[in-house]
C-alpha cells in the first residue's frame, strides 16, 4: 500500500530543493510516462528497495516570507492527517523562527512520526549551528544540505526506519479490483459512496484481520465483486476549508496509490478546472485506470447530444494527450447511470489486464509499420523487426525490437500506441511502448 511522506516547514528553507533531491534519481530511471506533466510537489522515492510517495506540501501555498500562520496550519493539519512520516524542514543558517516554534508545537501535538531536518548545513561549520533546535521539543535534528545532497542518505534511512511496515493488510486481500473514487471537495464522491453502498452496511463487509483502519470496503452485489477504496480523507468532512487545491490532491494520492481503477469525479455544473488536471495527472502518474464519471447531470438543463460531445472533448482537451478513456453522465444524487459507471470500471479494470498474443500482435503491427514506416533520420533508417507485449506488468507494455532504437521519436511511438489502442481494446488503461535494439 501506498506510504506517504510530507515535507513541511515555512518558506525559503528549502523544501523543493530537498524535494527534488530525494525524488530525481528515481525521476530520472523510472518516469517514463510520456507527456504527462511532471509534478513538482509528488513524486517517488526508492530507497534500498523501500518505495514511498513524497508531497512537498508548501509547493502549493504561496511562497512568501510573509506567509499566514493560518496557511501553515492547514498545511501541518493535511500532513498530519494523511502522510505516514513528516519531514519538518528547518534553516540551520538562521536559527529557530517564531513560525519554526508554531509549526513545531502543532507538531508535538500529532502522534505521527516527525523527523527534523535542519537543512543548508552545506559544510560542517553550520553543524554546530543545529543544536539551537533541540529546543523545538522533537527530537535530534538531522544535518542535510538540500544544494549538494550532503546527510540526505542518513535522512533516507531514518524515513525508512519510521514508515508502517506491516503488509498485513495487502496480504490478506482478496485477488478483486480495487477502485477508488476521486475528486476535488464537493465533486460527489461521498454522494457516490453512499449510493453505492446504500444506508445498510449489510452489502459490505469488514476485511478481517487487519489492524489498522482498512481503507478497503468489499462490495459484492449486483454480480460486483470488488474493493472501493475509502480513506479516512474521503470518508471525513474536512475541519478547514477544503476548496484548497492541495488538500484535495493530498487527500487523493492514497487512494489513487492503493486502486486498480479510479473514477474521476467532475462536477458538470463547473467544468474541468485545475484541480480536477491535477488529480487527473496523479492518476496518470500512477498508472492507474480512469473513468471519468461527470457528476450532477440531474442539475444540468441542456442534455442534448451536442451538448454531451461539448463536454466530452473539453474534459479531453484537458487530459490530452491521453485521451482514450471512458466518460459518463449521471447523478449520485438520483442515481442515474450510476450502475453503468460501476460496469465501466469493471470493463477499464479488464483491459489494463489484457493480453494480446504475441502472433496477433506482430501480424497486425508489421501491416500498420508498412503503412506508415518510421520516418529516416539523416539518411538512416530505422527497421522494427518484432514486437512483444511483456508479461506480468503492471499496465500493457509493449517493446518493439528494431536496429535503432534512439532515433524513434515520441510521435511515432503516439502513433504506435493509437493503433495498438484502435485494435484491441485499451480504453481507460494507460499502456507503455519501449524501442529496443536489436
Ligand atoms: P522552500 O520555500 O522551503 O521550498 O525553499 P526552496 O527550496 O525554494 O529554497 C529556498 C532557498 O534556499 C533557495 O535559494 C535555495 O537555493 C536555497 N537552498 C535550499 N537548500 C539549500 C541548501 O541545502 N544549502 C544552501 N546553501 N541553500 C539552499
Ligand atoms: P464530496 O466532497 O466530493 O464528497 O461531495 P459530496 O458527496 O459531499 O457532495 C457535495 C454536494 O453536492 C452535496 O451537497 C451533495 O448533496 C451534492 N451532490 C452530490 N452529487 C450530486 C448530484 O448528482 N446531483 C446533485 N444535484 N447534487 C449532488
Amino acid at each position: 500500500m501506498g506510504r506517504l511522506v510530507a515535507i513541511v516547514g515555512r518558506p525559503n528553507v528549502g523544501k523543493s530543493t530537498l524535494f527534488n533531491r530525494l525524488t530525481q534519481t528515481r525521476t530520472a530511471i523510472v518516469d517514463d510516462t510520456a507527456g504527462t506533466t511532471r509534478d513538482r510537489q509528488y513524486g517517488k522515492v526508492d530507497w534500498c528497495g523501500k518505495e514511498f510517495s513524497i508531497v512537498d506540501t508548501g509547493g502549493w501555498v504561496v511562497n512568501s516570507e510573509d506567509i499566514f500562520e493560518s496557511e501553515i496550519n492547514k498545511q501541518v493539519h493535511v500532513a498530519i492527517e494523511e502522510a505516514d512520516v513528516i519531514m519538518f524542514v528547518v534553516d540551520a543558517t538562521n536559527g529557530v523562527t517564531d513560525l519554526d516554534d508554531h509549526v513545531a508545537e502543532i507538531l508535538r501535538r500529532s502522534t505521527k512520526p516527525v523527523i527534523l531536518v535542519a537543512n543548508k548545513v552545506d559544510t560542517n561549520d553550520w553543524i554546530y549551528n543545529i543544536a539551537d533546535f533541540y529546543a523545538l521539543g522533537l527530537g535530534e535534528p538531522f544535518p542535510v544540505s538540500a544544494s549538494n545532497g550532503h546527510g540526505t542518505g542518513d535522512l533516507l534511512d531514518e524515513v525508512v526506519k519510521d514508515l508502517p511496515q506491516d503488509d498485513t493488510e495487502e496480504d490478506t486481500l482478496e485477488k478483486i479490483p480495487r477502485f477508488a473514487i476521486v475528486g476535488r471537495p464537493n465533486a460527489g464522491k461521498s454522494s457516490i459512496i453512499n449510493s453505492f453502498i446504500g444506508e445498510g452496511r449489510n452489502i459490505v463487509t469488514d476485511i478481517a484481520g487487519t489492524t489498522r483502519d482498512s481503507i478497503y470496503t468489499r462490495y459484492n452485489k449486483f454480480g460486483f465483486d470488488f474493493y472501493l477504496v475509502d480513506t479516512a480523507g474521503i470518508r471525513k468532512k474536512a475541519k478547514v476549508n477544503e476548496d484548497i487545491e492541495y488538500y484535495s490532491v493530498i487527500r487523493s494520492i492514497r487512494a489513487i496509490e492503493a486502486a486498480d481503477v479510479c473514477i474521476l469525479m467532475i462536477d458538470a455544473t463547473r467544468g474541468i478546472e485545475s484541480q480536477d488536471v491535477s488529480i487527473f495527472s496523479l492518476i496518470q502518474r500512477n498508472k492507474k485506470g480512469l473513468v471519468v464519471c461527470v457528476n450532477k447531470w440531474d442539475l444540468v438543463e441542456d442534455k442534448s447530444q451536442k451538448a454531451i460531445k461539448t463536454m466530452e472533448d473539453a474534459i479531453r482537451a484537458r487530459f490530452a494527450p491521453f485521451t482514450d478513456f471512458p466518460i459518463i453522465f449521471g447523478s449520485a444524487l438520483t442515481k442515474q447511470r450510476i450502475h453503468k459507471v460501476l460496469e465501466t470500471a469493471v470493463e477499464v479494470n479488464e483491459n489494463r489486464n489484457r493480453v494480446v498474443p504475441t502472433s496477433q500482435l506482430n501480424t497486425y503491427m508489421q501491416e500498420v509499420i508498412a503503412a506508415y514506416p518510421p520516418p529516416a533520420n539523416k539518411g538512416k533508417y530505422v527497421k522494427i523487426k518484432y514486437v512483444t507485449m511483456l508479461k506480468e506488468q503492471v499496465i500493457p507494455t509493449f517493446v518493439f525490437f528494431c536496429n535503432l532504437p534512439q532515433w524513434v521519436k515520441e510521435p511515432y511511438r503516439r502513433y504506435l500506441e493509437n493503433k495498438i489502442r484502435e485494435k484491441w481494446n485499451f480504453t481507460g488503461s494507460p499502456v507503455s511502448i519501449f524501442m529496443r535494439e536489436k
